[in-house]
């Protein structure tokens, strides 16, 4: 009789573990995308990188060169549509390179993603993304839409009779991932437009080896226009945050584009979103992201959030150096990486 209300006893005591183990292991994954949880994790990353001075603007487009390298903004957008901010998100930055994530995004949903991974590639080039000699290596094939070559040839497929109609749809895709109307930061577009001879050439090549069959030079042109587009911390979170919501932009409850895309964008952001460094950000964060020489970093955590940091000051890779490290907190600190399943 002992015997049995002992073991009794010891048999609840197990179950109970048991569940308690359980609502515990549930209520790290519920914990892990609260408010407390999130502004905990951002405001512990700005404090620790806020007086971080590594890096230097870009200046090879002279406009760059001018933007107050101080700007500091974060923001974090769950997939169920919660926003946070903290820093300066009221200043905007040009969105650059990022630009290529949401013109591949609106090619695809038009000739699907086999018209890019035919006419352009999806292999990381591990050369700087405005290599020539990336080009010259595979007649213009075997590139990435996120390096200028592949991105200026992706600009180039978007479907239109004149440039007006091409730059429209543009812009207008633009809006909807970011939720609000969006313009060109005038002053960096002809900055750039003045000084963008190396992008004509690259262009003018990948026209050469069949790659660009509009005219390359104004397939350039609307390029540097959709990188001069103006954007703060917040429009950048929700791009990103669009992307984590499989093309669902959580904020407007609009689909943006439709679902069946997003992995492959996702794919190619893993494989070549912060240029030769890529290896290393994945290694560091496991999520796919993109970045611009204006200094800014969009990263994607499937299903969970979309992340953005401004901060103009660039490694020699040119990724802003502040963007990188408070992702990388923030997003760590709250389980973001789709490969550590331990922390969801
Ligand atoms: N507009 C820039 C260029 O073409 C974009 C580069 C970038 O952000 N890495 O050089």
């Amino acid at each position: 009789m002992l015997t049995s209300n002992v073991f009794k006893t010891a048999a609840i005591q197990t179950v109970a573990v048991y569940i308690l183990s359980l609502l515990s292991i549930a209520n790290v994954s519920a914990a892990d995308l609260t408010k407390g949880n999130i502004e905990k994790a951002m405001s512990e990353a700005y404090a620790k990188y806020k007086d971080l001075q590594e890096g230097a603007n870009a200046d090879y487009i002279p406009a760059l060169a001018k933007v107050n390298p101080g700007i500091y903004g974060i923001a974090v957008v769950t997939t169920d549509g919660q926003v946070y901010s903290l820093g300066d998100i009221k200043s905007e930055v040009s969105i650059q390179s990022i630009s290529k994530v949401f013109t591949l995004a609106l090619v695809m949903e038009e000739s699907g993603a086999d018209a890019i991974y035919n006419n352009i590639g999806v292999d990381a080039t591990g050369q700087v993304f405005n290599s020539i000699v990336a080009v010259e290596q595979n007649r213009g094939a075997e590139m990435n839409p996120l390096v200028n070559a592949g991105a200026i040839t992706t600009t180039s497929m978007v479907q239109g009779t004149n440039y007006k109609q091409v730059w429209d749809k543009i812009i207008a895709r633009y809006d909807q991932f970011a939720g609000r109307k969006l313009s060109v930061l005038d002053d960096i577009y002809k900055s750039e437009a003045a000084t963008n001879q190396r992008n004509r050439a690259i262009a003018s090549l990948m026209s050469a080896y069949g790659h660009i069959k509009s005219d390359p030079l104004e397939a350039t042109d609307i390029y540097t226009k959709q990188c001069a587009v103006g954007v703060n911390a917040k429009d950048l979170a929700t791009m990103a945050a669009t992307l984590a919501n499989m093309g669902k932009n959580p904020v407007s409850g609009k689909q943006v584009i439709k679902a069946d895309n997003v992995p492959e964008i996702l794919a190619i952001m893993a494989t070549a979103g912060l240029y030769d460094d890529s290896g290393k950000w994945l290694y560091k964060t496991g999520l796919p992201a993109k970045s611009g020489v204006g200094g800014g970093i969009i990263a994607v955590s499937p299903g969970k959030f979309g992340i953005a940091v401004i901060s103009p000051p660039l490694d020699k890779a040119g990724n802003s150096v502040r963007a990188q490290k408070t992702i990388e907190y923030i997003s760590n600190a709250l389980g973001g990486n789709p490969y550590n399943v331990t922390s969801r």
